[in-house]
């Protein structure tokens, strides 16, 4: 399934994401030589929606457009099928970034066996870092997701953005896989389509890729970093409106709006016909939604106060994925 190359193809660098497909005949692992041989991974279009990732690194390579690279490049090219259509996944695929090593899901499927193999490649070839480049559906600022506390990943983290999520959770995340082996981190890049978005990543890619050693005390200390205390998923047999129809939960449409914001105990989230309509798994896989959250005559409200990320008003996102993250703001590191 996995296309392996060792240059661009042709119009690469002006592609859009929806292109990838027909370029390239599938998910493809391009290996690119540069000055340090120890290479920065970095991956793209793990979700076929969130195209951040290829703008990011169109720019990055423009810029050494005829030059050699400072560091050799390992570039995944994710979901392109997904990307075709404009899609997180196809129906019929698992999430690109739940079939890592690691995965507990997915284990035997052709996707698990090719993120196996690229990652076995990454470690073989004693990479310097890998970067995984994705877009949120809410509104979100800049953050980084690490699921190390290790000055190496948080000087990663930091040189991205000022907050960072550290989270043990999702087995078979491409971040989790590489944990204990190389700095890793998720970098989520605000919404998709937007060129400054694009310009923010390049130059967070081009940063790293030029960077002789990860690791000083550059910036890490600076982080503000955040512990995630479940993630919050709509109850399958509980049906869901952001518009305001009748629904079993009616959310508000702006629910992106608390992403990030240190949010008080009775902030409500909307209407509920039932008990509990969502769950919250922590990172012992136990639901603790009754700790969070509480239904009273009829509103679903916050029970305790949290920092909420990643919360989305996409039903389809919320179905595929979840509805968002409950955090808890870490003391300094
Ligand atoms: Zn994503």
């Amino acid at each position: 399934m996995l296309k392996r190359r060792d240059t661009l193809p042709e119009g690469f660098l002006e592609a859009r994401a929806g292109e990838l497909a027909a370029m390239l005949g599938g998910p493809t692992l391009i290996e690119l030589p540069g000055e340090r041989a120890a290479p920065l991974f970095v991956s793209i279009l793990m979700h076929g929606n969130e195209d951040v990732g290829l703008g990011a690194i169109q720019r990055v390579l423009r810029a050494y457009d005829g030059r050699s690279l400072p560091r050799a490049l390992m570039l995944m090219v994710g979901n392109v099928s997904a990307a075709a259509q404009g899609v997180r996944r196809l129906d019929h695929q698992p999430d690109f970034n739940r079939v890592w090593p690691g995965t507990l899901d997915h284990v035997g499927t052709v996707e698990a066996a090719m993120m196996a193999e690229i990652h076995e490649r990454v470690l073989a070839r004693g990479a310097f870092a890998a970067i995984d480049l994705h877009n949120n559906t809410g509104r979100n600022p800049f953050y980084s997701v690490i699921c190390e506390h290790r000055p190496e990943v948080l000087e990663l983290a930091a040189r991205f953005a000022r907050r960072a999520v550290l989270f043990r959770g999702v087995p078979g995340t491409q971040t989790a896989s590489f944990a204990g082996h190389i700095p890793a981190m998720t970098a989520e890049c605000g919404k998709p389509g937007s060129p400054a978005h694009e310009e923010a990543a390049a130059r967070f890619v081009a940063d790293v890729l030029e960077s002789e050693t990860l690791g000083g005390d550059r910036e890490g200390g600076a982080l503000d970093l955040y512990h995630t205390l479940g993630v919050v998923r709509v109850r399958e047999d509980v049906s869901l409106s952001f518009a305001g129809e009748a629904a079993d939960l009616s959310l508000a449409p702006d629910i992106d709006r608390l992403n990030f914001v240190e949010t008080a105990a009775g902030e409500a989230f909307g209407r509920a016909s039932h008990p509990m309509p969502l769950t919250m798994i922590d990172e012992a896989g136990r639901d603790v939604a009754e700790e969070f959250f509480a239904v009273e005559q009829g509103e679903l409200r916050l029970a305790r106060p949290v920092t909420p990320a990643m919360l989305t008003g996409d039903p389809q996102i919320v179905r595929q994925d979840c509805l968002g993250y409950l955090m808890e703001r870490l003391a300094p590191a």
